[in-house]
Protein backbone atom coordinates (compact mmCIF):
# COMPACT_ATOMS: atom_id res chain seq x y z
CA UNK A 1 0.00 0.00 0.00
CA UNK A 2 1.43 3.35 -0.99
CA UNK A 3 2.50 5.36 2.84
CA UNK A 4 0.09 8.30 1.49
CA UNK A 5 -3.28 5.55 1.66
CA UNK A 6 -1.83 4.58 4.73
CA UNK A 7 -1.96 7.97 6.59
CA UNK A 8 -4.34 10.12 4.66
CA UNK A 9 -6.02 12.32 7.28
CA UNK A 10 -2.09 12.70 8.95
CA UNK A 11 -0.72 13.87 5.39
CA UNK A 12 -3.26 16.51 4.70
CA UNK A 13 -2.86 17.76 8.60
CA UNK A 14 0.47 18.19 8.13
CA UNK A 15 0.17 19.65 4.59
CA UNK A 16 -2.69 22.01 6.07
CA UNK A 17 -0.75 23.07 9.35
CA UNK A 18 2.26 24.12 7.08
CA UNK A 19 0.56 25.99 4.73
CA UNK A 20 -1.15 27.70 7.14
CA UNK A 21 1.84 28.51 8.81
CA UNK A 22 4.34 28.95 5.30
CA UNK A 23 2.56 30.52 2.36
CA UNK A 24 3.09 33.23 0.80
CA UNK A 25 0.57 36.27 1.27
CA UNK A 26 -0.34 36.99 -2.84
CA UNK A 27 -2.64 39.63 -3.39
CA UNK A 28 -5.26 36.77 -4.65
CA UNK A 29 -5.15 35.33 -1.41
CA UNK A 30 -6.61 36.72 1.53
CA UNK A 31 -4.55 38.06 4.39
CA UNK A 32 -3.08 35.03 6.66
CA UNK A 33 -4.80 34.22 9.44
CA UNK A 34 -1.90 33.76 12.20
CA UNK A 35 0.59 35.42 14.46
CA UNK A 36 1.51 37.71 10.97
CA UNK A 37 -2.65 39.06 10.96
CA UNK A 38 -3.85 41.48 13.36
CA UNK A 39 -6.86 40.63 15.58
CA UNK A 40 -9.01 43.24 13.38
CA UNK A 41 -8.24 41.04 10.02
CA UNK A 42 -9.10 38.05 12.07
CA UNK A 43 -12.34 38.93 13.30
CA UNK A 44 -13.20 40.51 10.20
CA UNK A 45 -12.56 37.35 7.99
CA UNK A 46 -14.62 35.82 10.54
CA UNK A 47 -17.66 37.89 10.91
CA UNK A 48 -17.55 38.32 6.77
CA UNK A 49 -16.89 34.18 6.44
CA UNK A 50 -14.64 35.68 4.11
CA UNK A 51 -13.97 33.60 0.74
CA UNK A 52 -11.82 35.05 -2.35
CA UNK A 53 -13.54 36.85 -5.11
CA UNK A 54 -13.95 34.26 -7.53
CA UNK A 55 -13.40 36.64 -10.66
CA UNK A 56 -9.71 37.43 -8.45
CA UNK A 57 -8.92 33.76 -8.62
CA UNK A 58 -9.65 33.33 -12.54
CA UNK A 59 -7.72 36.28 -13.64
CA UNK A 60 -4.66 35.51 -11.07
CA UNK A 61 -4.88 31.55 -12.71
CA UNK A 62 -5.18 33.18 -16.43
CA UNK A 63 -2.07 35.01 -15.56
CA UNK A 64 0.13 32.67 -13.95
CA UNK A 65 0.03 29.60 -16.73
CA UNK A 66 3.32 29.71 -18.01
CA UNK A 67 4.11 32.68 -15.87
CA UNK A 68 6.54 33.27 -12.90
CA UNK A 69 4.39 34.65 -9.48
CA UNK A 70 6.89 37.53 -9.18
CA UNK A 71 6.33 38.73 -12.75
CA UNK A 72 2.96 38.13 -12.48
CA UNK A 73 2.22 40.07 -8.89
CA UNK A 74 2.49 43.73 -10.24
CA UNK A 75 0.16 42.89 -13.13
CA UNK A 76 -2.35 41.18 -11.21
CA UNK A 77 -2.45 44.54 -8.92
CA UNK A 78 -2.76 46.54 -12.19
CA UNK A 79 -5.49 44.48 -13.77
CA UNK A 80 -7.94 44.59 -10.58
CA UNK A 81 -7.29 48.01 -9.75
CA UNK A 82 -8.43 48.84 -13.72
CA UNK A 83 -11.35 46.05 -13.42
CA UNK A 84 -12.40 45.32 -10.15
CA UNK A 85 -15.20 43.11 -11.12
CA UNK A 86 -16.51 40.55 -14.18
CA UNK A 87 -18.37 43.53 -15.56
CA UNK A 88 -15.73 46.07 -16.11
CA UNK A 89 -13.40 44.00 -17.54
CA UNK A 90 -16.60 42.81 -19.68
CA UNK A 91 -17.04 46.69 -20.61
CA UNK A 92 -13.66 47.61 -21.47
CA UNK A 93 -12.08 48.22 -24.94
CA UNK A 94 -9.77 45.49 -25.48
CA UNK A 95 -6.84 47.27 -27.04
CA UNK A 96 -6.98 48.39 -23.20
CA UNK A 97 -6.87 45.19 -21.78
CA UNK A 98 -4.18 43.74 -24.17
CA UNK A 99 -2.22 47.43 -23.02
CA UNK A 100 -2.78 45.91 -19.22
CA UNK A 101 -1.04 42.54 -20.36
CA UNK A 102 1.64 43.95 -21.75
CA UNK A 103 4.98 41.81 -21.27
CA UNK A 104 2.90 38.79 -19.98
CA UNK A 105 3.05 37.28 -23.42
CA UNK A 106 0.41 34.73 -24.24
CA UNK A 107 -1.97 37.25 -25.50
CA UNK A 108 -4.71 34.51 -26.12
CA UNK A 109 -4.84 34.38 -22.31
CA UNK A 110 -6.26 38.37 -22.19
CA UNK A 111 -8.87 37.67 -24.76
CA UNK A 112 -10.27 34.63 -23.51
CA UNK A 113 -10.49 36.21 -20.06
CA UNK A 114 -12.41 39.27 -21.05
CA UNK A 115 -14.62 36.66 -23.36
CA UNK A 116 -15.32 34.70 -20.49
CA UNK A 117 -16.40 37.87 -18.19
CA UNK A 118 -18.39 39.03 -21.12
CA UNK A 119 -20.14 35.19 -20.73
CA UNK A 120 -20.35 35.66 -17.59
CA UNK A 121 -22.38 39.36 -17.55
CA UNK A 122 -24.50 37.66 -20.55
CA UNK A 123 -25.34 34.34 -19.38
CA UNK A 124 -24.76 34.44 -15.74
CA UNK A 125 -26.17 37.49 -14.26
CA UNK A 126 -22.70 38.90 -13.70
CA UNK A 127 -22.02 36.15 -11.03
CA UNK A 128 -19.14 33.81 -11.64
CA UNK A 129 -20.23 29.92 -12.02
CA UNK A 130 -19.70 28.04 -8.74
CA UNK A 131 -19.15 24.63 -9.91
CA UNK A 132 -16.78 23.03 -12.10
CA UNK A 133 -19.28 22.25 -15.15
CA UNK A 134 -20.27 25.70 -14.98
CA UNK A 135 -16.91 27.03 -14.99
CA UNK A 136 -15.65 25.03 -18.07
CA UNK A 137 -18.39 26.99 -20.34
CA UNK A 138 -16.30 29.72 -19.92
CA UNK A 139 -13.69 30.47 -22.46
CA UNK A 140 -10.06 29.63 -21.80
CA UNK A 141 -10.96 27.41 -18.42
CA UNK A 142 -10.04 24.62 -18.65
CA UNK A 143 -10.25 21.32 -16.21
CA UNK A 144 -7.57 22.50 -13.59
CA UNK A 145 -8.84 26.41 -13.71
CA UNK A 146 -12.20 25.21 -13.35
CA UNK A 147 -10.97 23.12 -10.32
CA UNK A 148 -9.21 25.72 -9.22
CA UNK A 149 -11.44 28.62 -9.02
CA UNK A 150 -14.53 25.81 -7.87
CA UNK A 151 -12.19 24.85 -5.08
CA UNK A 152 -10.22 27.95 -3.92
CA UNK A 153 -13.39 29.81 -3.90
CA UNK A 154 -16.06 28.13 -3.37
CA UNK A 155 -15.13 25.07 -1.45
CA UNK A 156 -15.99 22.34 -3.74
CA UNK A 157 -14.73 18.98 -3.93
CA UNK A 158 -12.40 19.49 -7.35
CA UNK A 159 -9.10 18.12 -7.32
CA UNK A 160 -6.42 20.26 -9.35
CA UNK A 161 -3.65 19.43 -11.32
CA UNK A 162 -0.70 21.73 -12.50
CA UNK A 163 2.33 21.47 -12.78
CA UNK A 164 3.52 21.82 -9.44
CA UNK A 165 0.79 19.37 -8.08
CA UNK A 166 2.20 16.82 -10.98
CA UNK A 167 5.54 16.78 -9.17
CA UNK A 168 4.27 16.35 -6.05
CA UNK A 169 2.22 13.57 -6.56
CA UNK A 170 4.26 12.09 -8.37
CA UNK A 171 7.59 12.16 -6.03
CA UNK A 172 4.93 11.17 -3.09
CA UNK A 173 4.12 7.92 -5.04
CA UNK A 174 6.81 7.41 -6.86
CA UNK A 175 5.28 7.53 -9.97
CA UNK A 176 8.67 7.22 -12.72
CA UNK A 177 6.27 7.42 -15.85
CA UNK A 178 6.42 11.01 -17.77
CA UNK A 179 3.42 13.19 -16.29
CA UNK A 180 3.51 14.73 -19.38
CA UNK A 181 1.95 11.92 -21.09
CA UNK A 182 -2.18 11.48 -20.89
CA UNK A 183 -2.37 8.00 -19.50
CA UNK A 184 -0.31 9.07 -16.65
CA UNK A 185 -2.35 12.90 -15.98
CA UNK A 186 -5.28 10.52 -15.86
CA UNK A 187 -4.11 8.63 -12.74
CA UNK A 188 -3.07 12.02 -11.16
CA UNK A 189 -6.17 13.36 -11.74
CA UNK A 190 -7.51 10.13 -9.67
CA UNK A 191 -5.25 10.82 -7.20
CA UNK A 192 -5.63 14.12 -6.33
CA UNK A 193 -9.45 13.82 -6.24
CA UNK A 194 -8.91 10.42 -3.48
CA UNK A 195 -6.78 12.89 -1.68
CA UNK A 196 -9.24 15.92 -0.89
CA UNK A 197 -10.59 16.84 2.21
CA UNK A 198 -14.05 16.99 3.29
CA UNK A 199 -13.53 20.48 4.16
CA UNK A 200 -10.66 23.20 3.57
CA UNK A 201 -10.72 22.16 0.19
CA UNK A 202 -9.57 25.22 -1.32
CA UNK A 203 -6.34 25.64 1.24
CA UNK A 204 -5.48 21.76 0.71
CA UNK A 205 -5.00 22.55 -2.86
CA UNK A 206 -3.29 25.72 -2.81
CA UNK A 207 -1.34 23.94 -0.63
CA UNK A 208 -0.25 21.15 -2.80
CA UNK A 209 0.48 24.19 -5.06
CA UNK A 210 2.34 25.87 -2.68
CA UNK A 211 4.46 22.51 -1.30
CA UNK A 212 5.32 22.38 -5.17
CA UNK A 213 6.82 26.11 -5.40
CA UNK A 214 8.44 26.43 -2.12
CA UNK A 215 9.61 23.06 -1.31
CA UNK A 216 9.16 20.59 -3.77
CA UNK A 217 10.72 21.85 -6.38
CA UNK A 218 11.67 20.45 -9.79
CA UNK A 219 15.90 21.01 -8.53
CA UNK A 220 16.74 20.15 -5.01
CA UNK A 221 13.44 19.55 -3.71
CA UNK A 222 13.75 20.09 0.37
CA UNK A 223 13.09 17.51 2.02
CA UNK A 224 14.42 18.33 4.83
CA UNK A 225 11.86 20.83 5.40
CA UNK A 226 9.02 18.72 3.78
CA UNK A 227 5.76 18.75 6.08
CA UNK A 228 5.41 14.82 4.28
CA UNK A 229 8.45 13.44 4.21
CA UNK A 230 7.71 10.83 6.22
CA UNK A 231 4.59 9.88 3.74
CA UNK A 232 6.89 10.45 0.65
CA UNK A 233 7.99 7.18 -1.36
CA UNK A 234 10.40 8.72 -3.28
CA UNK A 235 12.45 10.36 -0.40
CA UNK A 236 12.11 7.19 0.94
CA UNK A 237 14.11 5.51 -2.11
CA UNK A 238 16.10 8.58 -2.22
CA UNK A 239 14.73 9.12 -6.18
CA UNK A 240 12.89 12.36 -5.96
CA UNK A 241 15.76 14.23 -7.86
CA UNK A 242 14.71 11.98 -11.03
CA UNK A 243 11.28 12.38 -10.37
CA UNK A 244 9.43 13.39 -12.63
CA UNK A 245 12.14 12.60 -16.01
CA UNK A 246 13.54 15.49 -17.47
CA UNK A 247 11.63 16.99 -20.70
CA UNK A 248 13.18 15.53 -24.17
CA UNK A 249 14.87 18.23 -25.24
CA UNK A 250 13.55 19.69 -29.09
CA UNK A 251 15.33 21.60 -31.42
CA UNK A 252 13.20 25.03 -31.75
CA UNK A 253 13.02 26.46 -34.83
CA UNK A 254 14.73 29.65 -35.43
CA UNK A 255 12.72 32.27 -37.23
CA UNK A 256 14.60 35.55 -38.46
CA UNK A 257 12.72 39.11 -39.30
CA UNK A 258 13.57 42.61 -40.04
CA UNK A 259 12.06 45.52 -38.10
CA UNK A 260 11.81 48.49 -39.59
CA UNK A 261 11.41 51.25 -37.61
CA UNK A 262 10.41 54.33 -40.15
CA UNK A 263 10.94 57.74 -39.35
CA UNK A 264 9.54 61.11 -39.79
CA UNK A 265 10.67 63.89 -37.82
CA UNK A 266 9.64 62.91 -34.14
CA UNK A 267 7.31 60.22 -35.31
CA UNK A 268 7.33 56.64 -35.84
CA UNK A 269 5.00 54.34 -38.12
CA UNK A 270 2.98 51.46 -36.49
CA UNK A 271 0.73 48.88 -37.57
CA UNK A 272 -1.51 46.71 -36.43
CA UNK A 273 -1.33 42.58 -36.60
CA UNK A 274 -4.06 40.86 -38.10
CA UNK A 275 -6.97 39.92 -35.93
CA UNK A 276 -6.34 36.07 -35.41
CA UNK A 277 -3.06 34.45 -34.81
CA UNK A 278 0.01 35.19 -32.91
CA UNK A 279 -0.41 38.36 -31.00
CA UNK A 280 -3.53 39.49 -32.56
CA UNK A 281 -4.91 42.97 -32.66
CA UNK A 282 -1.62 44.11 -31.14
CA UNK A 283 0.50 47.01 -32.50
CA UNK A 284 3.91 46.97 -33.91
CA UNK A 285 6.55 48.66 -36.10
CA UNK A 286 7.04 47.42 -39.27
CA UNK A 287 7.70 43.95 -39.87
CA UNK A 288 8.69 41.83 -42.75
CA UNK A 289 10.04 37.92 -43.42
CA UNK A 290 12.90 38.88 -45.83
CA UNK A 291 12.74 35.75 -47.18
CA UNK A 292 9.35 36.24 -47.91
CA UNK A 293 8.40 39.86 -48.63
CA UNK A 294 12.50 40.91 -49.57
CA UNK A 295 13.08 44.81 -49.17
CA UNK A 296 10.04 46.70 -49.04
CA UNK A 297 10.50 49.91 -51.16
CA UNK A 298 9.70 53.54 -50.49
CA UNK A 299 10.40 53.31 -46.64
CA UNK A 300 13.83 55.28 -47.04
CA UNK A 301 16.94 54.80 -46.05
CA UNK A 302 18.09 51.74 -43.94
CA UNK A 303 20.26 51.90 -41.11
CA UNK A 304 20.62 49.00 -39.13
CA UNK A 305 20.63 49.73 -34.77
CA UNK A 306 20.68 46.10 -33.48
CA UNK A 307 19.00 42.74 -32.91
CA UNK A 308 16.49 41.53 -30.78
CA UNK A 309 15.62 37.89 -29.81
CA UNK A 310 12.76 36.14 -28.69
CA UNK A 311 11.86 33.26 -26.97
CA UNK A 312 8.90 31.68 -26.84
CA UNK A 313 7.97 27.96 -26.37
CA UNK A 314 8.15 25.99 -29.34
CA UNK A 315 9.74 28.67 -31.69
CA UNK A 316 12.72 31.82 -30.95
CA UNK A 317 12.83 34.85 -32.80
CA UNK A 318 15.35 36.87 -34.41
CA UNK A 319 14.94 40.50 -35.54
CA UNK A 320 17.30 42.72 -37.34
CA UNK A 321 16.25 46.13 -36.13
CA UNK A 322 16.66 48.71 -38.74
CA UNK A 323 15.70 52.80 -38.64
CA UNK A 324 15.01 54.13 -42.20
CA UNK A 325 14.34 57.78 -43.10
CA UNK A 326 14.14 59.82 -46.24
CA UNK A 327 10.71 57.32 -47.73
CA UNK A 328 7.74 58.97 -49.04
CA UNK A 329 4.77 56.43 -47.27
CA UNK A 330 1.51 56.97 -47.32
CA UNK A 331 -0.61 55.31 -45.02
CA UNK A 332 -4.37 56.37 -45.67
CA UNK A 333 -6.66 53.41 -45.59
CA UNK A 334 -3.69 50.94 -44.81
CA UNK A 335 -4.04 51.03 -41.04
CA UNK A 336 -0.76 52.54 -40.18
CA UNK A 337 -0.25 55.31 -37.68
CA UNK A 338 2.21 57.99 -36.79
CA UNK A 339 3.24 58.16 -33.37
CA UNK A 340 5.63 59.71 -30.98
CA UNK A 341 7.24 57.76 -28.40
CA UNK A 342 5.65 58.73 -25.92
CA UNK A 343 2.19 58.06 -27.30
CA UNK A 344 3.27 54.50 -28.36
CA UNK A 345 2.90 54.05 -24.47
CA UNK A 346 -0.96 54.10 -25.33
CA UNK A 347 -0.44 50.69 -27.34
CA UNK A 348 -0.08 46.91 -26.83
CA UNK A 349 2.68 46.36 -28.31
CA UNK A 350 4.41 42.75 -28.70
CA UNK A 351 7.72 42.68 -26.08
CA UNK A 352 9.81 42.68 -28.64
CA UNK A 353 8.68 45.86 -30.20
CA UNK A 354 8.70 46.97 -26.79
CA UNK A 355 12.30 46.31 -26.54
CA UNK A 356 12.76 47.71 -29.82
CA UNK A 357 10.88 51.42 -28.61
CA UNK A 358 13.31 51.04 -25.54
CA UNK A 359 16.16 51.28 -28.07
CA UNK A 360 14.72 53.92 -30.06
CA UNK A 361 14.47 56.40 -26.76
CA UNK A 362 17.83 55.51 -25.78
CA UNK A 363 18.75 56.35 -29.41
CA UNK A 364 16.92 59.92 -28.62
CA UNK A 365 18.33 60.63 -25.13
FE1 LIG B 1 8.87 16.44 -2.39
FE2 LIG B 1 10.90 15.70 -0.84
FE3 LIG B 1 8.53 16.34 0.22
FE4 LIG B 1 8.81 14.10 -1.15
S1 LIG B 1 9.84 14.64 0.75
S2 LIG B 1 7.14 15.55 -1.31
S3 LIG B 1 10.28 14.72 -2.73
S4 LIG B 1 9.93 17.70 -0.88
Amino acid sequence: MRPVNASLSLFRRRLLDWYRRHRRDLPWRLPKIGHESTAATQSAQAASQARVDPYHVLVSELMLQQTQVATVIPYFKRFIERFPTAADLAAADEQEVLRLWQGLGYYSRARNLQRAAKHVVEKCGGQMPSTVEGLLELPGVGRYTAGAVASIAFERRAPILDGNVMRVLCRLDRVEADPRQPATQEVLWARAEEMLPMASVGDFNSALMELGALICTPRAPQCLLCPVREQCEAFAAGVQERIPPPRKAKATPLFKRHILCVRQGDRWLIEQRPATGRWAGMWQFVTVDPEKDGSPVGLGKRRAIGTVTHGLTHRRYEFDVFVCEGGKVVTDGTGRRWLTLAELDEYPLPRPHVKVAGMLREMAS
